[in-house]
């Protein structure tokens, strides 16, 4: 499993390169091929790289779905194979490894899960005999949101009986995520009236005066004992100091634990009014990923921790604010747990690893997981 982590971390996979990703995307198809043997499905993509659905089980299908086929059961895995880092980081910083930890970019987030995953199908395949299909879909994109896969992850969960999501443990606990913040994300123009700030400072409608205020009321949507969170994080607007500013800009996002609070807040966004009179408000944007609630995790979750017990280590769960694919599978009310991949930390950044005994712990829990669900 080192060895292949290595290969697949020493393949760069930016998500804006396609050529990189879908390089790195053929390494994990040929492993999953050669340990399992079973289905590739290629989904091309022109400006992301591919997506791929790996499959096998029961009704292993090519290509097209008839009816039949789509009436067999299956679980879904998810994982994804694009990272945040650029191409030429592996130039200084390959993967290495010391006696506890291996490292280089994107080991943890999400490269070492994809690595216990086909191990984990692999030892399961060879070992019983499945009630069930199952799916590995492999993202390219999300890194950048899921933009290209969210319409196939989506099709392929609401056939499944459960989603396992190889996104790292949270930290150096090694607790599973049970727990997701839902996102949202605007951009908010004001447009107020432009003047000579010398000559005819009442007659202009300083935009961004106006801007102020919103930026108080968004900050002030906050409610820390919902856990729910407003950031405006970047403002702008004016052109020079002697002129009324007519047009400012900002840009926003919410992040919230259940769903009834992403209405509520995306309620209050989308009928901001504006304070000065005179000025107009224009707010763009949406809900990138609706909440992970607990309840769609805890089940799993149960099993899970009855299962890491019999092969002797103890688990925990945690809440997250960040988001992942896990957020559009159980936002449909299927069930889903995340965390599954590495134990380590520093998803994202430079002191990014795994923990290598971990390594072989985790990718057992996950062979008893998926056959507790197919059995
Ligand atoms: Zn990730």
């Amino acid at each position: 499993m080192l060895a292949d982590l290595e290969l697949l971390v020493n393949m760069e996979s930016p998500t804006k390169d396609k050529a990189l990703v879908d390089q790195a995307m053929e390494f994990v198809i040929r492993r999953f091929q050669e340990l399992t043997g079973g289905v590739v499905e290629r989904i091309s993509q022109a400006r992301f790289g591919d997506q791929v659905k790996l499959h096998l089980g029961i009704g292993t299908v090519t290509g097209t779905e008839t009816e039949s086929e789509t009436a067999i059961r299956q679980i879904l895995v998810l994982g994804h194979v694009d990272t945040v880092w650029p191409a030429g980081e592996t130039a200084h910083r390959p993967f290495s490894k010391d006696a506890q930890r291996a490292y280089g970019p994107g080991v943890f987030d999400m490269k070492c899960g994809l690595i216990q995953a086909i191990y984990a199908i692999s030892a399961l395949v060879k070992q019983h005999k499945l009630a069930k299909n199952i799916v590995f879909f492999i993202n390219s994109d999300e890194e950048m949101g899921s933009r290209s896969s969210r319409e196939w992850i989506e099709k392929e969960a609401l056939k499944s009986d459960a989603v396992f999501v190889l996104e790292p443990a949270l930290g150096a606990s090694g607790a599973l995520k049970t727990e997701r913040k839902g996102v949202a994300r605007f951009t908010l123009d004001v447009q107020g009236v432009s003047s000579h700030s010398g000559i005819d400072h009442r007659k202009g409608i300083n935009a961004l005066e106006e801007l102020a205020y919103q930026i108080i009321y968004l900050q002030g949507l906050t409610d820390y004992s919902k856990d729910s969170t407003v950031n405006v994080g970047i403002a702008s607007g004016g052109s020079a100091v002697n002129v009324v500013c007519d047009h400012a800009k900002a840009e926003f996002e919410l992040r919230v634990q259940t769903i009834s609070e992403m209405e509520r807040l995306v309620h209050a966004v989308r009928n901001m009014q504006p304070k000065l009179k005179g000025t107009t408000l224009q707010v763009q944007g949406g809900v990138l990923r609706p909440p992970m609630e607990r309840k769609y995790s805890e089940e799993l979750y149960t099993s899970a921790k009855g299962l890491a017990q019999q092969l002797g280590f103890s688990l925990k769960e945690a809440s997250t604010g960040g988001a992942s694919d896990g957020n559009f599978t159980a936002a449909l009310g299927v069930p889903t747990l995340d965390g599954l991949g590495a134990v380590g930390d520093g998803a994202h950044a430079l002191h990014e690893y795994v923990e290598i005994e971990q390594i072989a712990k985790r990718c057992a829990l996950l062979a008893h997981l998926m056959w507790e669900q197919c059995k």
